[in-house]
């Protein structure tokens, strides 16, 4: 018997108050303008939206919101669709809120070391307009051209310079959103400093847009550092790469980053690009960066860098001072993804984290696991914050064999992970894909907790319904 949805159908009297809310042109209906908001980036997972709507303002996100409960609609916030675990998926259909006209950057306010913008912002024209001014925000999850800070500030977004600068969650100091009930909060503000009552900031990061949309962001910046080099270093055993890194934080070196790419992922970079990489003979290498304001500090720092590698075996170190050269050596790590989609259309990508001087163990227990089930996995990532995407590829294995692999190699992963006091995703969230794994790694309290806390702000579940709770 199929189960009765809790929700009600949009109609042609939803839509046409959606339309007096948002505008004729930002309510999308046909099915031709739904598909791009049917998936996000997860491989084969896809739900249609009845309706789109693109808001322009917090005003026409709270319409939104008491229209949804007034006729119990579900409603899925959304930024750019680049999300990794389904959270931008509307898998109970209804609306699909986007916030990708709400793209202004409205100030960069260089006394106060602030910028104020709209969630739709892609973070990495925020990059550019702050660099421009000589500020930096750092948070750089790699797919910067092309997702939201609304996306981020949900997903608690990550990025490679994560080792020395941290995460999202370390730069936000303002929110404004807007509440299922249609209510405006404003949170924080340009303040370095505020410890009045519970920190609700911190609470909507990460919560995956299950518990308000967030319509205004300030975020704190750091002056741009004045020199960078970036190493890249080939290492015959990847063991000996994870060690390094443990290693080079061990000197009290903290490089900006320091990301781990194993051959599988090299090769498949390269027949992407039909032409040889560099040491594609090698196991593993690390890409390392460092910066910093004063050229001497910064030489003594890449040497010292240079010589922790050398010591634990390093083939060579490639040295990169200017752009082009820089971008040569980052080439490869930024087509990864690109690559392995390219190899195995069908593939799972996870996003396990464990304390850094885990890694050695992790890699080495990922292996174990891909000879186990006999499935094909590539592992590259950010080594210097313990965070590994472990790829599941399905290669030429039969449907029903790689339907059988993936739940097993995901719950045999996170369970080494968390046997190695890490858990089950570092960056890209719960959302739809890890739901069911969710008591692994957190247990009945926490559960219950979080399940309070969105019972607070969404007693009618009306907002993105289906994600994370099993
Ligand atoms: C090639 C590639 C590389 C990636 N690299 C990284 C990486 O290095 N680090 C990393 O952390 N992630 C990475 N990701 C994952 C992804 O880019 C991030 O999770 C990103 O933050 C998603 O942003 P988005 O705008 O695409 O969000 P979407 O996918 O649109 O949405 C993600 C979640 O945020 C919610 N949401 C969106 N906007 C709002 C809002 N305004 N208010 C409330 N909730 C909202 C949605 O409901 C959903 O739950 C990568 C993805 C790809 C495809």
């Amino acid at each position: 018997m199929r189960r009765k949805s809790p929700y009600n159908a949009v109609n042609g009297a939803i839509v046409k108050a959606l339309q007096d809310i948002a505008g004729r042109k930002n309510v999308l209906v046909d099915a031709e303008a739904l598909e791009p908001y049917t998936h996000d980036e997860v491989v084969d997972l896809r739900a249609d939206p009845e309706v789109v709507v693109r808001v322009t303002s917090a005003e026409q996100v709270a319409e939104v919101f008491k229209l949804a409960q007034r006729e119990r609609i579900p409603v899925t916030p959304r930024g750019a669709g680049y999300g990794l675990s389904g959270g931008a998926v509307p898998v109970h259909g209804g609306i699909v809120l986007s916030t990708e006209k709400m793209n202004r950057i409205l100030e960069i306010d260089k006394e106060n070391l602030m910028v104020t913008a709209e969630p739709g912002v892609i973070t990495g024209d925020l990059h550019r307009a702050v660099e421009e001014e000589g500020l930096f925000y750092p948070p750089d999850p790699a797919s910067l051209d092309s997702c939201t800070l609304g996306g981020n500030i949900a997903e608690g977004a990550g990025g490679p310079r994560a080792v020395k600068y941290g995460v999202t969650q370390d730069y936000v100091r303002g929110l404004e959103a807007v509440l299922p009930s249609g209510q405006i909060v404003h949170m924080g503000g340009k303040r370095v400093k505020d410890v009045t009552g519970y920190n609700l900031i911190q609470l909507l990061i990460g919560s995956e847009g299950t518990l308000a949309v967030v319509t205004k962001i300030i975020l704190r910046l750091l002056p741009l550092p004045r020199y960078r080099v970036d190493l890249l270093v080939p290492f015959n055993d990847f063991g000996s790469a994870a060690q390094t890194v443990s290693d080079i934080i061990e000197r009290r070196i903290v490089p900006a980053t320091i990301e781990f790419m194993e051959q599988d992922s090299l090769l498949a970079v390269e027949r992407l690009l039909g032409r040889e990489l560099p040491f594609r003979e090698v196991a593993a290498q690390l890409l390392i960066q460092v910066d910093g304001n004063l050229q001497e500090t910064l030489e003594a720092e890449y040497e010292a860098v240079a010589e922790v590698c050398l010591d634990n075996g390093a083939l060579d170190v490639l040295v990169a001072k200017d752009s082009r050269t820089r971008d040569r050596l980052w080439e490869a790590r930024r087509l990864i993804i690109d690559a392995l989609n390219n190899e195995s259309p069908l593939n799972h990508m996870e996003d396990v984290v464990v304390p850094r001087a885990q890694l050695p163990t992790l890699l080495e227990g990922i292996q174990d696991i891909a000879d186990r089930l006999g499935v094909r996995i590539v592992s590259f990532g950010h080594a210097g914050d313990g965070n590994v995407h472990v790829n599941v590829l399905k290669d030429d294995l039969s449907q029903d064999c790689w339907q059988a692999i993936v739940p097993q190699a995901s719950e045999a992963l996170y369970r080494l992970a968390i046997s190695l006091g890490g858990t089950i995703t570092g960056e890209h969230g719960i959302g739809v894909t890890r739901r069911p794994y969710l008591p692994l790694a957190l247990d009945e309290t926490q559960i219950a907790i979080m399940r309070g806390i969105r019972q607070v702000f969404d007693p009618n579940r009306i907002l993105n319904p289906g994600k994370i709770f099993p």
